[in-house]
C-alpha cells in the first residue's frame, strides 16, 4: 500500500497549542475561566471545520482538479452506489456523451453488486471508496471503527473493480481530524467537490443541473447519485435527467468529463512510498 505523508495543518497545531497553554496557565494561577472559555472556542472551530465538507482545515481536501492536469476536462462523480437500476442509466448517459466518471461506491453494496462494478471498470471509470456501509455518524465515530470502515471498502472495492481506490469521499462529506491519518496510512487522498446538486433532495432535474453548471469550467469537480433508485417504484429519479442536461451544457462548452484515477495518474499525485 503507497502511504501517503501526513502532517498536522496550521488549525491542528493551533489547536495543540491552545490546550497546552490552557494546561500551563490553570498550573500557574488558580482562575480557570479564561483557560476554559480558549479550549471550548478553539472546540467550536475544529466542529465547524468537520461540518464544512469543502474546507481543507483539518486535512488536505480536493475541491478542484489542479489547473495543470486539465485541458478541457472536468470530473463527474457519483456517490453512493451501485444501484442496479440506476447505475446502468448512468453508464449509458455517459457513453453516449464520450464521458468518464469516478464512482464512489459503498464496499457493501460493491460486494453485492459485483456485475456493475465489472462494467463500470470495464467502460474505463474510475470506482472509488465512500465507506464500507455509509454510517451517517461516520465522523462522530472513533478512529478504530472510522478505519474499519475505510479498509473494509478498500477490500471489497479491490476484490471487485481489480483496482485499490486512491480516492475518499466521507459521507455526507464529514470530516474529523483523525480520518486524515487514517487515509494517508490507506494510501487514500480526500475529494469533496467544486459544485453539488443536491440530487437526492431536490424534485426539479432543471434545479439541479443548474445548480451544477452554473459557472462551469475545466477542473470542477460535480457531485452528483446513482444510489438512491426507490425500491418501491424503481424510480431512478431525478438524476438520470438532470445528468442528460449537465452532458448537454457540458457540450456546448466543449468540456468532457474524465475519471479521476486517469486525470491524476499516482506517479503524478503527492509522495507515496
Ligand atoms: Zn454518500
Amino acid at each position: 500500500v503507497a502511504e501517503l505523508a501526513w502532517r498536522p495543518t496550521p488549525l491542528l497545531l493551533a489547536s495543540a497549542g491552545v490546550h497546552a497553554a490552557a494546561l500551563s496557565s490553570l498550573a500557574i494561577s488558580r482562575s480557570w475561566e479564561a483557560p476554559l472559555a480558549a479550549v471550548v472556542a478553539n472546540h467550536l472551530v475544529i466542529a465547524a471545520a468537520c461540518m464544512s465538507p469543502r474546507s481543507g482545515w483539518l486535512g488536505p481536501n480536493m475541491t478542484r482538479i489542479p489547473s495543470d492536469r486539465v485541458h478541457n476536462q472536468i470530473a463527474l462523480t457519483f456517490d453512493d452506489g451501485p444501484d442496479p437500476v440506476v447505475t446502468p442509466k448512468v453508464l449509458d448517459l455517459l457513453e453516449q456523451a464520450g464521458s468518464r466518471a469516478t464512482f464512489f461506491c459503498l464496499g457493501e453494496r460493491a460486494a453485492q453488486h459485483a456485475d456493475l462494478i465489472g462494467m463500470i471498470r470495464d467502460r474505463g471509470h474510475g470506482v472509488e471508496n465512500h465507506t464500507q456501509r455509509h454510517p451517517n455518524t461516520f465522523a462522530l465515530r472513533g478512529a478504530g471503527a472510522m478505519r474499519r470502515e475505510v479498509l473494509q471498502a478498500q477490500d471489497s472495492i479491490e476484490q471487485t473493480a481489480g483496482r485499490r481506490p486512491r480516492f475518499f469521499r466521507a459521507p455526507a462529506g464529514m470530516q474529523n481530524p483523525w480520518l486524515f491519518p487514517i487515509l494517508a496510512a490507506a494510501g487514500l487522498s480526500l475529494v469533496s467537490w467544486t459544485r453539488r446538486g443536491f440530487d437526492t433532495a431536490s424534485a426539479s432535474s432543471a434545479t439541479v443541473a443548474s445548480r451544477l453548471t452554473r459557472g462551469l469550467a475545466a477542473g470542477d469537480i460535480l457531485l452528483l447519485h446513482d444510489g438512491y433508485a426507490s425500491t418501491r417504484t424503481r424510480d431512478p429519479g431525478v438524476v438520470i435527467d438532470a445528468l442528460a442536461r449537465v452532458l448537454e451544457a457540458m457540450q456546448k462548452l466543449e468540456l468532457r468529463s474524465e475519471a479521476m484515477h486517469r486525470l491524476l495518474p499516482a506517479e503524478a499525485g503527492p509522495r507515496s512510498r
